[in-house]
């Protein structure tokens, strides 16, 4: 049988996409390598074993053996094998023998899920940023993902420009066309300053932060699953820790062990983001469960970005991590201005993967010090569904 029967046996007997079968059988063909294992060790990779077992049996990428325990000796026979070599008795006699069943994939299939996951992750990255894409997966042990709206969108929630659009409506005309244009310069926190100045109900920072989060909560699709968002996948390459500008819970949601939000006053030193272990989410510009953290006027940011903590704990970090811009978008000024006050000058390769990248777009990246990945997204809105798809292939890829 060939890859592409196999494929689609699994897509077809255990009800899942064509990638979620390839996806599958990689984790399969990953986890046992060239070892031998039993048929319930794939309990571990997914819950229906029989049809799974059936499935893999009959595209003849598994060879079979017996594992035979004769007195004190153990020895593994290809399951044509009649007779014990150390007592000479039937190998299926149970009187003298202890029989397991074990099983083997066949090197092939290796070799050519390997050359099908290529073919997959080509379909997503232009050639151009292949190269860059295995630099980033050469280094994936010293990586820090970094999240900005991006990775939240999918859950619900809205980017910036509609965050901030959806509170203009009581804005005079005059007010209305300035704050428009700071918004569509991607001066987002110009914007609230307009707000500020020339509404009532949102005039205080307070106002302003307790309508992000009524906004945040009512929108956040809560336990949506894991097809339709990319926040496992990120969780999935293991990181030391994890930074987000996201003042939503997505990140903390999604992952196992410590899921407390830590703002950057919760952090005593750098050695406590480095606490392997408890892979701490730190959200840098605060999150929505504590208001006062929340990072959103010019005033709060300035104060972030001078603040010399957050320059020593990146120092200490960054000589031995680099991070991975996900969900920002290199045109936005509220993203560059991030980078060029905190990032810019810090050592180490830092990555950006976004999608649909001119060249020309990618060498300004270049020479700001970023290794930009491009990923090819059809349609035009953003942060779509096909965005996330592609994503995802690229994210599986680099474990
Ligand atoms: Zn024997």
């Amino acid at each position: 049988m060939s890859l592409d029967n196999l494929i689609n046996n699994v897509h077809l007997n255990l009800s899942m996409s064509e990638e979620e079968a390839v996806a599958l059988l990689t984790k399969i063909s990953n986890t046992f390598k060239n070892n031998f294992f039993r048929k319930n060790q794939l309990k571990n990779i997914q819950d229906d074993v029989e049809i799974l077992f059936s499935t893999l049996k009959s595209s003849g990428y598994i060879d079979e053996y017996i594992q035979c325990d004769c007195g004190e000796e153990t020895e593994i026979y290809p399951l044509k094998t009649t007779h014990c070599d150390y007592c000479n008795q039937l190998l299926k006699n149970t009187f003298v023998h202890e029989i397991t069943d074990l099983f083997k994939l066949k090197n092939e299939l290796s070799q050519e899920l390997n050359l099908r996951n290529e073919e997959i992750l080509k379909s997503v990255i232009d050639d151009h940023f292949l190269g860059i894409f295995y630099e980033l997966k050469d280094t994936i042990d010293t990586i820090i993902p970094f999240l900005g709206a991006g990775t939240s969108l999918p859950l619900g929630l809205d980017n910036w420009p509609n965050l901030l659009r959806g509170m203009g409506g009581s804005l005079k005309q005059q007010d209305r066309d300035l704050f428009d244009k700071r918004i569509n310069k991607g001066d987002y926190l110009g914007a609230i300053d307009v707000l500020k100045n020339n509404t009532l109900n949102l005039s205080t920072d307070e106002d302003i932060k307790k309508h992000i989060v009524r906004q945040i909560e009512a929108k956040y699709k809560s336990g949506l699953a894991e097809n339709y968002h990319n926040i496992k996948d990120i969780i999935n390459l293991e990181p030391a820790f994890f930074i987000t500008t996201n003042y939503d819970s997505s990140l903390i949601d999604y992952k196992e062990g410590d899921t407390y939000p830590y703002t950057l006053d919760q952090i005593e030193d750098a050695h406590e983001l480095l606490n392997k272990g408890k892979q701490i989410v730190l959200h840098l510009h605060g999150h929505l469960r504590s208001p006062r953290s929340m990072i959103i006027t010019k005033e709060d940011y300035e104060k972030l970005y001078k603040d010399d903590r957050i320059k020593s704990y990146l120092n200490a970090i960054m000589g031995t991590k680099n991070l991975l811009f996900i969900g920002f978008s290199f045109d936005d000024e509220y993203f560059k201005d991030i980078y060029d006050n905190s990032f810019k000058n810090l050592g180490g390769q830092h990555f950006i993967i976004q999608n649909n990248l001119h060249p020309d777009e990618a060498r300004d990246m270049i020479k700001a010090g970023l290794r930009p990945i491009s990923i090819k997204v059809e349609g035009t809105s953003d942060f779509s569904d096909n965005y996330v798809k592609a994503l995802k292939i690229v994210l599986k890829n680099l474990l």
